[in-house]
């Protein structure tokens, strides 16, 4: 770094040059030798007399500071040459003006540090010369500042759970496997290549620690943080590696790793104290461990791979079922790069208008009519052609493009309902996700209604279980927001995952969906039309109507009617179809009827 001005550089000639600080003359300040070196140097220097009008500015400080060159001929005021640089704010311009008025006004150097926009540092250092002649020195420090803040970083360790922050356990990993291979040191070449020690990394996710913060608020999300991160500790060596990466997501590198057998044993113990119950602020609370772990150095010979590695096995326990572990597999790296694909290409999807709704028919038994059409995602893929709900929906909630997909499908169905020619109702699919923010739901079903006009009493939404699962209060209320809009409400895959009947009694809900997979022929066929009455019966001693999901034979159409369900929806009657093929059906139908349009 530069010493400071007024000790090692020779400012004679600035004086020689110079004229008395009046301001008034302004000869060139220092000779051609001079200002040749004075324009090399490192540091962007001006000089200035008392009134802050400039003297001298070197090249250096030009290109520095990006002076506009119409003023950085050296003539005006200090503050003026300031004004031109294209580096330097406001704010920092005021603080050298400040620092130079300092220095004249106390007759003492100044010395402070620019931060300038587009985190650039400066160092501005300010002296009296001669003659009542000053100098300001500005020299970028931005580097250093860099590496001093990082170094800072360095030492933190994550201030909620005192363990090693990422940075930390990144470096951890980085210096384990730079010491290398595991060998006495002989000084003697190896005849064989040693055998490197070998390094777990297990990355932990908390699986349900989202529902727990929503519903009991951040303060006990972070005690349960802490308590987690002490059962952590209390299964591990003493020198294995410790971290919390952020959020809900631990990691720890078992170094030196035993064979899997035992690496297999510590993730089940963790899943095992993890998964125990927890006493926070007075509640009882139950949350899970997922655990992905990659071994180096056979799952990856750096720490990006492993680190990455360990996050895809994570992956596939999340996916397995939680609270599991998964070892990491190269297969799992190839289904990544093709769901990464994907990911690019879906979350481009709504901005390319690759997305368009199909419409299934709902027929009612009794009446023999089309009485509403179920709103089904599509998407066009350019190159995979159509691509199902099935298999970019879970991914579209994952990467959380749901919420403004969802919000599309809600507008897009409501605008093609109002050109058809029956007003049958139009039912929505709407995902768990999307009631996460339940004031934004409410808003953009209120939204799509006036946008297109369509009365409230013409869209049904229907959600799955799951979504009153997690969240019933602000759920509920929403839903019972969306009926004072006029809006039907449809439990949709009834009987499916952790299906109860006495769901039916939280909500007042209008219709329930039978899944398919009573509908489908099965040997036990006596036990499935059971099912089906049970339902239908207590639907209908509810106020609600039942319709099968999933009709494909006339067979299983009679059973269905035989258990007593109103309505029904399935390829019997029509695959879904695209908008422009709606009328059509409503026509086909309404003439052929009582016959259903195979
Ligand atoms: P879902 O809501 O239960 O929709 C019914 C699914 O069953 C549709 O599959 C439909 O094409 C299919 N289906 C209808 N009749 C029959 C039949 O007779 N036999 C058979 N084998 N299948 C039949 P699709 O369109 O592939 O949609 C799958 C799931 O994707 C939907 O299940 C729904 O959960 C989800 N989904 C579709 N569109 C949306 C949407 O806009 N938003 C959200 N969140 N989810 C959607
Ligand atoms: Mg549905
Ligand atoms: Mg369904």
């Amino acid at each position: 770094m530069l010493p400071y001005p007024s000790q090692s550089l020779p400012f004679q000639p600035v004086d020689d040059a110079g004229p008395d600080d009046s301001g008034e003359a302004r000869a060139p300040v220092a000779g051609l030798h001079l200002r040749a070196a004075l324009d090399g140097l490192e540091a962007g220097l001006v000089t200035f007399n008392r009134t802050l009008d400039i003297l001298f500015v070197n090249s250096r400080l030009r290109s520095m500071l990006e002076i506009d060159p119409a003023v950085a001929g050296g003539v005006g005021s200090l503050l003026m040459l300031m004004e031109a640089s294209a580096v330097l704010s406001t704010t920092v311009v005021q603080q050298v003006h400040e620092a130079c008025q300092g220095a004249v006004d106390t007759r003492t150097p100044q010395e402070v540090t620019l931060a300038a926009p587009g985190a650039r540092f400066f160092s501005l250092r300010v002296g009296g010369l001669v003659d009542r002649h000053w100098m300001a020195s500005f020299t970028e420090v931005t580097a250093q500042r860099t590496a001093e803040a990082q170094a800072v970083e360095r030492a933190k360790c994550d201030p909620l759970t005192g363990l090693l922050s990422r940075t930390l356990f990144h470096d951890r990993i980085s210096v384990l496997l730079d010491t290398g291979p595991d060998h006495e040191p002989t000084g003697q070449p190896a005849a064989d290549p040693p055998h490197p020690v070998r390094h777990a990394v297990m990355a932990v996710d908390l699986d349900r620690f989202k529902s727990v913060n929503d519903t009991l608020g951040h303060s006990t999300g972070d005690g349960l943080l802490c308590l987690v991160a002490r059962r952590l500790r209390s299964v591990l060596r003493q020198h294995d590696a410790l971290s919390r990466l952020g959020g809900d997501e631990f990691a720890l590198l078992v170094s030196p790793a035993p064979d899997r057998t035992v690496l297999d044993q510590l993730a089940r113990r963790i899943t095992d104290v993890i998964g125990r119950p927890y006493l926070v602020d007075g509640h009882l609370v139950n949350i899970g461990a997922s655990i992905g772990i990659a071994v180096f150095p056979e799952d990856g010979a750096t720490r990006v791979e492993l680190l990455r590695n360990a996050d895809l096995a994570l992956y596939d326990a999340k996916a397995m079922g939680r609270s599991t572990h998964s070892f990491f597999r190269p297969e799992m790296d190839a289904r990544a790069v093709a769901r990464r694909l994907i990911e690019i290409d879906l979350r481009k999807a709504l901005a390319l208008r690759q997305f368009e709704l199909h419409y299934q028919p709902q027929i009612d038994l009794e009446r023999h009519a089309i009485v509403g059409f179920e709103a089904l995602l599509r998407w066009r893929h350019p190159e995979r052609g159509m691509v199902s709900p099935a298999e970019f929906i879970p991914l579209a909630e994952e990467i959380g493009l749901i919420v403004p997909l969802g919000e599309w499908v809600l507008n897009q169905a409501c605008l093609e309902a109002t050109h058809w020619s029956e007003p049958v109702t139009i039912a929505v699919n709407v995902s768990p996700y999307q009631f996460e923010d339940t004031n934004r739901l409410v808003e953009a079903v209120g939204r799509a209604l006036s946008l297109s006009g369509l009365p409230g009493r013409r869209l049904e939404i229907e959600i799955t279980e799951s979504v009153l699962l997690r969240n019933a209060e602000p759920v509920l209320a929403a839903l019972h927001r969306l009926r004072g809009m006029g809006v039907r409400v449809a439990m949709d895959d009834f009987g499916t995952g952790y299906s109860s009947l006495s769901q039916l009694h939280s909500f007042p809900f209008d219709k329930i969906k039978i899944d398919r997979s009573f509908v489908k022929d099965r040997d036990d066929d006596v036990g499935q039309n059971a099912i089906i009455r049970a339902i239908t019966a207590l639907g209908a001693s509810l106020g609600m109507a039942t319709i099968a999901e999933g009709v494909e034979t006339a067979g299983q159409l009679e059973r269905i009617r035989d258990g007593g369900c109103t309505s029904v929806q399935g390829y019997l009657f029509s695959r879904p179809v695209p908008v422009a093929q709606v009328a059509g059906l409503i026509a086909g139908y309404n003439q052929f009827q009582p016959t259903p349009a195979y």
